[in-house]
C-alpha cells in the first residue's frame, strides 16, 4: 500500500486567493490591513522566515513593514518600538520573530504586544482564551494544521490524534485545537516511553519535535494521516521534516510534504489573523 502526498501548495494557493479577495474588498473601501514584523539580530533562518512573511503580505495586498534591528538592540528599545506600533492605526498585527538574542527577555517582549494585535497568539491573555475555548485568534501553525485536515476532508471528531512534541508554539496549542474539534488527543514528548506503540494507535499523527526524519513507518498505523511540522537543515544542506517521508508514505494514508505544507500554511494563517484583527479594529464582523 502506498499513501498520498497532501497537496499543501494547492491548499495554500486556494486560501491565499480567498484572503486576497477579502483584502481587495477592504481596499476598495479604503481600508488596508497592516502587519509589522520585528526582527532582532542576524539569524539567517529568521531572516528567511521574515522575508517570506513580508512577501506573502505584499502578494495578498496587506501593508507590511519590517523593523530589522541589530543584535545589540536593548530590551528597552524593543519595548519602545512595540509601544509605538501598538498605537499605530495602520498596524493591526505585530509579530516579533523568535528567537530573540539572549539578553532580551522573550516573555517581557511578548507581554508588551497589544492583545488585539497579537497575530501569533503568543500573549498570555490569548493563550488563556485559547485554553477556555473563547479565543478568536488562533496560533498560526496549529490553526494551519487544522485547516489542512479540514480541506482534505479528514474526519477529526471521534478520531484518535497523537501529537509528538509539547512546545508552547506547536504541540500544546495543537492538542487544544484538536480537542476543540472533538478528537481524542494524546500528547507525547521526550520522556514518553513506548512512543512508537502510542503513535501507532493514531488516526491522525502530528509530529513537531525538531529531529530530522526520526519518525518512520514503525510509528504509523496503516492508513493514518501524518502531519509533519518539522523543519530541519540536514548535514547535506537539505531541508527535511521530522518524518521520514518516503518510508512513512509506504504505510500512511496521507502525509504532508516538507517543504510545501505546514510552513506556508503557517504564514497563510498569519495573513488571515492580520485581516481578522484589522476587521475587528474597524468593527467589521469577522467572517463577512
Ligand atoms: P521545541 O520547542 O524544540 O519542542 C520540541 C518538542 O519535541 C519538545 O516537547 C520535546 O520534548 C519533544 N521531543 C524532542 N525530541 C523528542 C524525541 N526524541 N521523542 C519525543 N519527543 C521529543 O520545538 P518546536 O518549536 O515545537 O518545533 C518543532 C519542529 O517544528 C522544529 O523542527 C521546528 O523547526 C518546526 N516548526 C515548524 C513550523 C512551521 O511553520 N512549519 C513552526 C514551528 C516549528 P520535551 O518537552 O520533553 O523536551
Amino acid at each position: 500500500m502506498s499513501g498520498q502526498t497532501i497537496n499543501g501548495k494547492e491548499i495554500v494557493a486556494t486560501i491565499r486567493a480567498e484572503i486576497k479577495k477579502e483584502v481587495d474588498g477592504l481596499i476598495a473601501q479604503d481600508l488596508r490591513p497592516g502587519l509589522a514584523v520585528i526582527l532582532v539580530g542576524d539569524d539567517p533562518a529568521s531572516a528567511v522566515y521574515v522575508r517570506n512573511k513580508a512577501k506573502a503580505c505584499e502578494d495578498a495586498g496587506i501593508y507590511s513593514e519590517v523593523h530589522r534591528l541589530p543584535d545589540s538592540t536593548s530590551e528597552a528599545e524593543v519595548l519602545q518600538l512595540l509601544d509605538k506600533l501598538n498605537r499605530d492605526e495602520r498596524i493591526h498585527g505585530i509579530l516579533v520573530q523568535l528567537p530573540l538574542p539572549k539578553h532580551i527577555n522573550e516573555v517581557s517582549v511578548i507581554d508588551a504586544i497589544s492583545v488585539d494585535k497579537d497575530v501569533d497568539c503568543f500573549h498570555p491573555v490569548n493563550v488563556g482564551n485559547l485554553m477556555i475555548g473563547k479565543g478568536d485568534v488562533l496560533p498560526c501553525t496549529p490553526a494551519g494544521i487544522i485547516e489542512v485536515l479540514k480541506r482534505i476532508g479528514a474526519q477529526i471528531a471521534g478520531k484518535h490524534a497523537v501529537v509528538i512534541g509539547r512546545s508552547n508554539i506547536v504541540g500544546k496549542p495543537l492538542a487544544l485545537l484538536l480537542l476543540r474539534e472533538n478528537a481524542t488527543v494524546t500528547v507525547c514528548h521526550s520522556k514518553t516511553p513506548n512512543i512508537k506503540e502510542i503513535a501507532r494507535q493514531a488516526d491522525i499523527l502530528a509530529v513537531a519535535i525538531g529531529r530530522g526524519r526520526m519518525v518512520n513507518r514503525d510509528y504509523v498505523k496503516p492508513g493514518a494521516i501524518v502531519i509533519d511540522v518539522g523543519m530541519n537543515r540536514m548535514e547535506d544542506g537539505k531541508l527535511a521534516g521530522d518524518v521520514d517521508f518516503d518510508d512513512v508514505l509506504q504505510v500512511a494514508g496521507q502525509v504532508t510534504p516538507v517543504p510545501g505544507c505546514v510552513g506556508p500554511m503557517t504564514i497563510t494563517m498569519l495573513l488571515r489573523n492580520t485581516v481578522n484583527s484589522a476587521k475587528k479594529a474597524w468593527r467589521i464582523p469577522v467572517g463577512s
